[in-house]
């Protein structure tokens, strides 16, 4: 099997494709505030095979709200999730600053909180078992969930014990019935992932141990806002999250937020710590109201704060078009650098194909010889490059801009130069 395509059309859930009744996935409020609108777009994961070149594709809005209540931005779901994650090219053993930075966290919870061969590790959408085999290393039992089989197959070749579902809280009770309650459940970028966000909070609560642990990552919305990452929205991310909102989510379900680490992962994200609040082992620290008052003064909790955010990225999008004019005007020539999920919404939205960027390249075989939803750019082999020795290599996964330049090096050998689209348009000689 290859990855998802756009073979099997994935249509929207009936009933909430009306922007006039969407109501927020947290606080059921109506939706009426935009944070910004990103027109329409295809689903940013579906590769094109060549044969399905001259097929159409779907375009779903990718019109992002703000909710006047909770101050949850967040999309609709146009899409459903197992459409999305059921077979999945994303595998985060690709990256090795991302294995790096996983590693780390390990040797940190690990002794932070005492974890031993006693203790039991869960983590919710594990992906190819890129963290838990850190975990296995240490002896410690763990478990993963993973509604990719695709992705779980490569885990279970790890020696990671995974299993294919989607989290939810009646997969939390029957865990906890076979005795697999949790000592530590860990949720890296998969909070913005799931459309029943109460439903899967719940279940956390429900598979901690009463002295159980958790931890979660995802990108920080103030970062999202003050760096310009609007390529970072696209349908499969239903949610961005302040760190106000999440302690109020988390709350809302019996979880105390004590701890907060401000980290560069993804553009900057948080990794906050929470455990059940029966459980007092752990008082809330000076890092969790420290950023409580910090996004209160910087606005976060009034409406304005959202509102202006879409003439920002109409702005940046005036700049980058510009920028690749310019060049294209002096005959130079310009290669993409990966195939990531940002990467095509910043295309699409931008309207940039092959007449500004001749192809891609991509590390993962899955996407190699593919082309690129919606805008079509090919997708080679990164050996393209040296062979084609383009005047420009264009970072489209501009979170990881310093290993790339550092792996790519060998293109400045012909007077290439780096682009970097975000947050503004850069040049990297
Ligand atoms: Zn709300």
């Amino acid at each position: 099997m290859s990855t998802r395509t756009a073979e099997a059309l994935p249509q929207p859930e009936s009933g909430t494709a009306g922007a006039t009744h969407a109501r927020c996935r947290f606080c059921r409020t109506p939706l009426e505030t935009t944070f910004v609108d990103l027109g329409m777009s295809p689903l940013c994961e579906s590769y094109v095979p060549r044969e399905r070149l001259n097929a159409m594709e779907p375009f779903y809005p990718l019109h992002v709200w703000v909710c006047r209540c909770c101050f949850l931005v967040q999309l609709e779901e146009y899409v459903s999730p197992e459409h999305i994650f059921t077979e999945y090219a994303y595998f985060a053993s690709y990256s090795e600053s991302w294995l790096q930075h996983v590693r780390q966290y390990t040797d940190y919870v690990v002794e932070r909180f005492g974890l031993g061969r006693d203790c039991r590790v869960v983590e919710l959408a594990s992906n190819d078992g890129y963290l838990l085999q850190y975990f296995v290393q240490k002896g410690i039992p763990v478990l993963g969930i993973e509604p990719a089989a695709n992705v779980a197959a490569a885990a279970e070749k790890r020696n990671v014990p995974t299993r294919v579902a989607f989290f939810t809280a009646s997969l939390a009770r029957q865990l906890v019935a076979e005795g697999q309650d949790a000592d530590l459940v860990i949720g890296n970028n998969v909070l913005a992932q799931v459309p029943d966000l109460n439903g899967f909070v719940e279940g956390i609560r429900v598979l901690l141990k009463p002295s159980g642990i958790v931890t979660t990552e995802f990108p920080h919305l103030v970062r999202l806002v003050a760096e310009n990452q609007f390529d970072t929205i696209y349908h499969e991310h239903f949610s961005y999250f302040s760190f106000t909102t999440i302690v109020k989510v988390f709350a809302n379900h019996g979880l105390t937020v004590f701890d907060v680490q401000e980290l560069p992962t993804h553009g900057g994200s948080l990794r906050v710590y929470a455990t059940r609040d029966t459980n007092h082992a752990h008082p809330v620290g000076d890092r969790v109201r420290e950023l409580l008052d910090r996004e209160a003064r910087s606005g976060l909790t009034t409406l304005d704060y959202y509102r202006d955010f879409g003439k920002q990225v109409e702005e940046t999008k005036r700049r980058l078009l510009a920028f690749l004019i310019q060049v294209k005007s002096e005959g130079k020539s310009i290669a993409g650098y990966g195939a990531p999920g940002k990467g095509n919404t910043l295309l699409n939205y931008c309207g940039i194909r092959t007449d500004f960027l001749d192809y891609t390249v991509d590390r993962n075989p899955y996407k190699q010889g593919k082309f690129l939803p919606g805008t079509r750019i090919p997708i080679h082999l990164p050996d393209r490059i040296a062979e084609t020795r383009p005047d420009y290599v264009f970072i489209l996964p501009w979170n990881f801009k310093d290993e790339i330049m550092s792996q790519m090096a060998f293109v400045r050998d012909w007077g290439a130069k780096f682009v970097v689209p975000i947050p503004t348009v850069t040049v990297h000689p």
